[in-house]
């Protein structure tokens, strides 16, 4: 009587259990921006709100971006929306 023994422990690797539940959201306090909120700057729709200790500023996208840098350090909050933003049809060449 012969018996194979099989090897079953080559690959040994349970499936990764994942907690799904607990994961720790960031719950905004701002409204989202709407499209009659404009940019400061040129009118566009505003995309950006950046939250000063004296107020908040509205951004386009374009704006947002130009005024980043000396922003950021005082701003209360940066609120950026401009992942709504379709990308402007820009061919993609490769
Ligand atoms: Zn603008």
């Amino acid at each position: 009587m012969l018996v194979r023994m099989h090897d079953t422990t080559g690959s040994f690797g349970g499936p990764t259990i994942r907690k799904v539940g607990d994961v720790t959201t960031t719950a905004l306090a701002t409204s989202p921006l709407k499209a009659a909120d404009r940019c400061d700057s040129c009118g566009a729709q505003a995309y950006i709100r950046v939250v000063l200790n004296e107020g908040e500023l509205l951004f386009c996208g374009h704006h947002g971006r130009r005024h980043e840098a000396k922003l950021r350090p005082i701003a209360v909050e940066w609120h950026d929306e401009t992942d709504r933003l379709q990308p402007q049809s820009t061919p993609v060449t490769d």
